[in-house]
């Protein structure tokens, strides 16, 4: 793969980090002390960064994108977690959300919902961890019961990011156990039509990225939201591979962020009557930090 950029993309970065900078970065330290975003808060924030591409880009045109490819979404991921990573992660999972409607969605769900989605005004979750089913997905115990036209959903989904915002859920469940991963599928909950309850989880950094536990008791859902039955733990798949490069993106900004902090404060910090970025100590460390 070829990892340069193109002129547009240069600039495209260029002009994104210094609206970041001037807009965005300023406001980080306050509301991190305050801890998570609010909704009205957090679709306030998406609306200044959309001109640039971030969350509806990569959507077809008919739905506000502009088809972003993958490497430029990394620029915005990046330079977006450079500022604010809990921002950033916010997005993203709002972004995947976007994604997974539009690959796997009915056509009623995508011309009601992406539309909504692209303006910011409807933010989504996927729901996929469980309080026993880390890294390893295929042991889920959250089942989806048919019940005539409904689905009834009992069980618990942990550390999912914008769930205690989310107007909808992603939500991996099993139809039938004794099928494995093969009895997994993605249902869609809208928590206007199937209310499900979440509980906010503190985390000691990324203070204002949403992150909850959700529970579903007896939650009722459409049988038409249930989508790609017997095929959810693959996408599941497939979508670990697009967010593994974009946590990718987000842990660089973060790091060269820290790079940037300690050389500034390199340069302005005097002791023995010089820099502290004059000693071949600490000039050690920043180039470490570069390399690593
Ligand atoms: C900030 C944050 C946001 C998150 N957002 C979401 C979200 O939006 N939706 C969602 O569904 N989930 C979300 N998660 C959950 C995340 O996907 C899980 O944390 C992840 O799947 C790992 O599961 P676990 O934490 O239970 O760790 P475990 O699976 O218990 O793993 C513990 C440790 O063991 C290691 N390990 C596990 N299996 C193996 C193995 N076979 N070989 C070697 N080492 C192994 C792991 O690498 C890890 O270091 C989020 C987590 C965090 C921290």
């Amino acid at each position: 793969m070829d990892f340069a950029f193109t002129e547009e993309q240069e600039m495209l970065k260029k002009s994104v980090r210094n609206f970041l900078e001037k807009e965005i970065a300023p406001l980080v330290s306050e509301h991190e002390k305050k801890g998570p975003l609010t909704k009205a808060e957090t679709g306030d924030f998406i609306r200044k960064l959309m001109p640039f591409g971030f969350l509806a880009g990569f959507l077809p045109e008919k739905y506000g994108g502009t088809q972003l490819e993958a490497k430029t979404n990394g620029i915005l991921v990046e330079e977006l977690s450079r500022v604010w990573g809990s921002l950033a992660g916010t997005v993203f999972i709002a972004a995947a959300f976007l994604w997974i409607l539009n690959e796997a969605g009915s056509a009623e769900h995508k011309e009601r919902l992406l539309p909504l989605g692209a303006s910011g005004d409807y933010i989504g979750c996927l729901a996929i961890t469980e309080p026993d089913a880390g890294s390893d997905v295929s042991s889920l115990k959250t089942t989806a019961t048919l019940t005539g036209d409904n689905y009834i959903v009992n069980g618990t989904k942990t550390w999912i990011s914008n769930g205690s915002i989310a107007d909808a859920a992603f939500v991996l469940v099993t139809t039938d156990k004794t099928l494995g991963p093969l009895g997994m599928a993605f249902l869609l909950v809208e928590r206007d039509k199937s209310p499900f309850a979440a509980r906010e989880l503190h985390k000691l950094g990324m203070r204002c990225f949403p992150t909850a536990e959700l529970s579903f008791d007896d939650c009722k859902v459409s049988k038409k939201n249930l989508l790609d039955l017997g095929a959810g733990y693959k996408r599941t798949m497939a979508f670990f591979d697009v967010s593994r490069a974009m946590v990718g993106a987000m842990c660089s900004g973060i790091a060269q962020a820290s790079i940037d902090a300690s050389i500034k404060y390199a340069q302005e910090r005097t002791q023995f009557g010089q820099p502290i970025g004059s000693f071949q100590m600490i000039q050690e460390m920043l180039v470490d930090m570069m390399m690593e």
